[in-house]
């Protein structure tokens, strides 16, 4: 999956994790203080070494979970790309040892 820019929104990549939302909206009257709590998607995300979360009522979910995968796939890239670098500074190392001994 490429990634794509949506200037209209800005909704590039999300870094987090969707979850379910559970809570009372604190009306005695409401069906959520028998139980039957309120539930909406929202996301977890790093804030200041610390978890931020989000309520996503009213979000188009499909456009959160796929700047999600954004995300997730361009990290893989990255990290694909560093782990590259490790293998051939490694591999320079080793030939110029070799030289050395012989
Ligand atoms: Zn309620």
């Amino acid at each position: 999956m490429p990634i794509q820019a949506h200037p209209e929104d800005g909704l590039v990549m999300l870094r987090g994790s969707l979850y379910t939302l559970r809570r009372r909206c604190g009306k005695p009257n409401c069906r959520c203080a028998s139980g039957d709590v309120h539930e909406s998607p929202a996301l977890a995300y790093p804030r200041a070494g610390r978890t931020g979360t989000l309520s996503l009522t009213g979000a188009r979910i499909e456009e959160v979970r796929a700047a999600l995968a954004r995300y997730d796939l361009a990290r893989r890239e990255l990290d694909a790309l560093a782990d590259a670098g490790i293998a051939a500074l490694t591999a320079r190392l080793a030939a110029r040892r070799q030289r050395r001994v012989s």
